[in-house]
């Protein structure tokens, strides 16, 4: 092991939401990015780089770990309502980047924008320290100004008899998005842009569209999109200004970064309103999964751009071989992007990058892209079939039917993505060793349904019709389940749950009787808004065996009313009410961004 103090320090600045596309050096026109832009000509750019999930909670178990599919590592959430975030979980032999750096010597230096990213959760707690920033909680998050100010104070106290990893994690990027100085750059003069939205990109109309799917931009006209993008390059040109900052004290102190790494990457894109979304959603579009890799000082050759895949899992699997830092056999499913000697660029060519998360795993390659959801999947179930293919062309996709040829490309798309992604998931599994003491919650979306249960979705909405919901038979909408007249067999599903006994009910909200032309749409709110249960019906004892448990829903005993949560209460434990949404301050920058209801 070569002695500490010649390890660089290293810099890791996370930009939460941030696309690939939206950088000048990926190809904007406007200038969003001449910074980081220099940054990367000093060093590698990874031209083809991609998030392995959507979503802050899913993607950024992976990049720290270098591991497909993770427990969570981030601030409690929805305590016990996701199987990924079960606090029994184990985390079985991986080892996160914080932690990596401290057992090497490192003093673990970071300042966070994200309520979820904080000291005291099992990513904070590798840190020497982690600042959280707390916003006023209307904002949602606070500037890359108020971040990169932190950041450089952190540098400059950080102790000089050891390297230093410093982590920098900017919010700017996501919803909302404030516009530094209150305008809007890269917009053509005269755009009446206070007209359609409000200074943190927030459209002023389709109120009721995004009462029910805050993500749903399908009544953007081509000008909003322009104004939504331009909003995005403003943040992202500030952003870059801030980071310049903070650069420059990285320079004056080491010019040619010979003793610094640093590493720019996002946790997930965003959707600007292609295809009728935005946000981070599990579209799977590149919009959220293309997202810049950047890595420079140290003494790599400046002026390097991969045209290969790369991944989020790679990239901590790569940081340890540049700094040479020794992990345990098996560590990683990543595979470093440097050789051996951890200057050249590794020649492997991969033919496609992986998405795993606990609904979907998919594979994309230069010309196609093939989403997997799991088995018994209320998606799949309403599809009826667990694929979905794309056709690409450049960033845009077509759907294509799955005849003729394209069955034979889905099946090898699919053989490839279980050859890269079983194992994991396996392994992932087995973390649901240890047996809970207190009830569990898993609401519909994670439940399995068995094969041959028709089951007939909506999306609801300001257009749904009142006979939309009487189709006989079970439906699926808003995350639950309800019925529609009777004669249905039961709703046989299955979860993921330790082995063990347990006394398991359902969780519902009573629908009362539509209301058939006048007042469809209050009922209609009040039926189907809250995802809270109002009371709970028992569905009996039942046994987990390796780690499924398997229940029947009987159409009488839940007639009426919508299935919103099933409740596992281990035997000899005492059941309890869902944790209740905590009306704090935490909360409320949980709303302004958008991440709770
Ligand atoms: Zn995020």
């Amino acid at each position: 092991m070569p002695s500490i103090p010649t390890r660089p320090n290293v810099v890791f600045v996370l930009l939460d939401a941030v696309r690939a596309d939206r950088f000048g050096g990926w190809g904007n026109p406007n200038p969003t990015t001449p910074n980081l832009d220099a940054l990367a000509r000093a060093g590698i750019r990874f031209a083809r780089h991609y998030a392995n999930s959507h979503a802050t909670r899913a993607s950024m178990p992976q990049l720290m770990s270098g591991r497909y599919y993770h427990p969570d590592v981030l601030r409690g959430f929805e305590p016990f309502s996701n199987p990924s975030e079960y606090p029994f979980r184990e985390r079985d032999g991986s080892v996160l980047l914080p932690e990596l750096l401290r057992q090497h010597g490192y003093e673990v230096l970071g300042v966070s924008a994200h309520p979820w990213v904080v000291g005291d959760c099992p990513l904070g707690q590798g840190f020497h320290r982690l600042d959280f920033l707390p916003a006023e909680p209307s904002r949602g998050h606070v500037d890359a100004a108020s971040v990169v100010d932190r950041a450089i104070g952190l540098w400059r106290d950080r102790a000089r008899d050891r390297p230093a990893f410093l982590y920098v994690h900017v919010m700017d990027l996501h919803i909302p998005r404030w516009l530094p100085n209150s305008e809007v750059l890269f917009l053509p003069p005269g755009v009446a842009w206070r007209e359609r939205f409000t200074e943190g990109s927030i459209p002023r109309f389709g109120h009721r569209r995004r009462f029910w799917d805050p993500v749903d931009a399908r009544d953007f006209t081509p000008a909003d999109r322009a104004i939504f993008a331009a909003f995005y390059d403003t943040s992202l040109a500030y952003t870059d200004a801030q980071l310049a900052r903070l650069l420059d004290v990285l320079r004056s102190e080491d010019a040619d970064l010979l003793s610094s790494v640093v590493a720019i990457v996002a946790d997930h894109g965003e959707d600007l309103g292609e295809e009728g979304r935005t946000s981070h959603s599990d579209s799977l579009t590149d919009g959220v999964q293309h997202i810049p890799f950047i890595l420079a000082g140290a003494g790599l050759e400046g002026g390097q751009r991969v045209e290969a895949f790369s991944e989020n899992v790679d990239v901590v699997p790569t940081l340890a071989r540049l700094l040479n830092l020794e992990t345990p056999l098996g560590a990683f499913d990543g595979r470093p992007l440097v050789e051996a000697d951890a200057h050249r660029l590794s020649r492997e060519d991969r033919p496609g990058v992986f998405y795993a998360w606990l609904e979907y795993q998919a594979v994309r390659t230069r010309t196609s892209l093939l989403r997997l959801d799991a088995e018994g999947a209320p998606e799949a179930v309403c599809r009826g079939r667990r694929e979905v293919l794309w056709r690409l062309d450049g960033s845009a996709r077509r759907e294509v039917g799955l005849t003729g040829p394209a069955v034979r490309e889905a099946e090898a798309l699919r053989a490839a993505l279980l050859q890269r992604l079983a194992g994991p998931e396996a392994r992932f599994f087995e973390t649901l060793r240890h047996a809970p003491t207190q009830s569990l919650f898993v609401p519909p979306r994670y439940w399995r349904v068995a094969d041959g249960v028709p089951v007939t979705c909506h999306r609801i909405g300001a257009d749904t019709r009142p006979g939309d919901l009487r189709v006989p038979g079970w439906h699926y909408a808003r995350q639950g389940f309800f019925l529609s007249a009777g004669g249905c067999r039961d709703l046989e599903v299955t979860v993921a749950t330790p082995d063990g006994p347990y006394e398991v009910d359902v969780g519902v909200v009573p629908l009362g009787r539509p209301p058939r032309l006048f007042k469809f749409h209050l009922w209609l709110r009040r039926a189907f808004r809250d995802a809270a249960p109002e009371r709970f019906v028992p569905l009996g004892a039942h046994t987990a065996r390796e780690c499924r448990l398997t229940v029947a829903i009987p159409e009488a005993a839940v007639s009426g009313h919508r299935l919103v949560t099933l409740r596992l209460t281990p035997a000899g434990a005492r059941a309890e009410a869902p944790p209740p949404d905590e009306e704090d301050e935490h909360h409320a920058r949980l709303r302004a961004l958008g991440y709770v209801e």
